[in-house]
């Protein structure tokens, strides 16, 4: 018994603008610091890293950012992306509640992550930059970045973990065909690099140490510039196409949610689905609950410390206040290398600090749990990462069942997990361990925190 619900939008519903929250915070973020005096950043600090243009969409407080056509032209190879009803995980659940997920797995890297890495490729370009260096941790982010800076013509180089770069080939295969090169990180390129290689010569590399090599390569390169794939203010920003979106279509299917879900690595496909409405909340509209899903393993908002700290271990990124574990936190292996990162995006973590955003863990084998009982029912094998948020969906519709309610429950489906088959395979075997993060490195972590701010 199917009955499939699909809402579809017409290209002229394309968002022609990025909604930027900076200008409904009832508190403004508090500023980046330069790593070396701990002074608040200004423009020109950032310069040798990326294009004046995202600089000052980091620094922004307009609520509408018009997206350049060339952009919106990209973005339509996939979107408006697809939101459906999940009509029959419903019905497997025996909840009232009505299950709405938004698709990002349509784009051509199969997640959100082109939203943004088309935009910066665009950036770049306008401003006569010919090569982008950027990390990656399971590769979803590298292979994003190859596609985009392919279609503007621009170089990438991508430094992958390494121990990524070993076991999962299939995203590096994926960056070469569209024509990026790709080094197994910690590399001997850098000098990040090789003092790591120096201290551990046998290092499996860790986002962290990816980020040192790949901001070193764009700040000694005239004409190299870096890319993050999440984190900042303009990478969340980019991602509210993917809000402003849903909000449309809840509209079509004639509902609002009561709560809205994602899963939370540095913040941007939560950010991309929950602005929007958080936003229209703060301007004294309608209130959602904003639910953001992290892995018990990494619990940077529901564990950490807000507190500034650096983006990579070698201490090049700016000091910026989020939620962290610190920068020398080595989380247990987990299969959802996208949900491994040490810290929060800062306006993720602001708003948690609000109020706004309810964090949540949960552990590794529940999430795979969730997943296959959504694949068997929607049909759509979830990357692991979306595998967290479909676990925060199917708690909030058990609930809802439980207390009787008819909860509008709605969540970002960040991408598929064609090239992530093996985490399956290893849940299906019983070898996935729900581990916890270990307090006392934990403790250690954040004694290494500096003292800024
Ligand atoms: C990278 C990734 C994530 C995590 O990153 P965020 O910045 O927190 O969104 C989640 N899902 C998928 C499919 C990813 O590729």
């Amino acid at each position: 018994m199917t009955d499939t619900v699909k809402y579809l939008l017409d290209e002229e519903h394309l968002p022609k603008s990025w909604y930027n929250i900076a200008a409904d915070l009832p508190e403004p973020l508090a500023p980046p610091l330069h790593p070396g005096t701990g002074q608040p950043l200004g423009p020109d600090d950032l310069a040798p890293l990326f294009p004046m243009s995202l600089i000052m969409q980091e620094v922004s407080t307009e609520r509408e950012i018009e997206i350049p056509e060339p952009v919106r032209d990209v973005y339509r190879l996939w979107r408006p992306a697809p939101l459906y009803r999940a009509r029959n995980l419903e019905r497997a659940l025996d909840t009232p509640a009505h299950i709405y997920y938004k698709y990002e797995g349509v784009s051509p890297s199969g997640s959100h992550k082109p939203n943004t890495s088309v935009a910066q490729a665009f950036y770049n370009a306008e401003e006569g930059v010919k090569k982008i260096s950027t990390e990656t941790g399971a590769g979803q982010w590298g292979s994003s970045m190859a596609f985009a800076g392919a279609h503007f013509g621009i170089g990438v180089e991508v430094f992958m973990v390494k121990v990524s770069y070993h076991q999962k080939p299939y995203r590096r295969n994926m960056m070469e065909v569209y024509g990026a090169r790709c080094h197994a990180s910690p590399t001997g390129l850098t000098n990040a690099g090789r003092a790591v290689l120096q201290r551990d010569p046998d290092s499996p590399g860790s986002l962290g140490i990816a980020i040192s090599e790949a901001v070193e390569v764009a700040a000694t390169h005239d004409d190299t510039k870096y890319a993050l794939g999440s984190v900042l203010n303009h990478v969340l920003l980019h991602q509210t196409v993917i809000g402003q979106e849903a909000m449309k279509q809840m509209e079509m299917a004639g509902e609002y949610p009561d709560v809205v879900v994602g899963c939370a690595g540095g913040g941007s496909n939560f950010a991309g689905i929950a602005f929007p409405f958080i936003g229209e909340g703060l301007r004294g509209g309608r209130k959602v609950r904003a639910v953001a899903v992290e892995p018990a393993a990494c619990p940077t908002m529901t564990r950490g410390k807000y507190a500034y700290d650096f983006g990579d271990t070698e201490h090049l990124t700016p000091l910026m206040k989020m939620h962290t574990l610190g920068h020398t936190f080595m989380p247990p292996g987990f299969h959802a290398g996208g949900l491994r990162y040490h810290a929060m995006a800062p306006l993720v973590s602001h708003l948690v600090e609000l109020g706004e955003i309810e964090p949540r863990a949960v552990y590794q084998n529940p999430s795979f749990e969730a997943g296959v009982m959504f694949a068997r029912a929607e049909g759509i094998v979830p990357a692991p990462e979306s595998t967290h948020a479909i676990r925060g969906a199917i708690d909030e519709a058990l609930d809802a069942k439980e207390k009787g309610e008819e909860r509008v429950i709605l969540f970002n489906l960040s991408g598929h997990g064609f090239l992530d088959l093996s985490a399956y395979e290893a849940y299906f075997a019983g070898k996935l361990e729900d581990s916890d993060y270990d307090p006392q490195a934990l403790e250690e972590a954040l004694k290494g925190l500096p003292e800024a701010g």
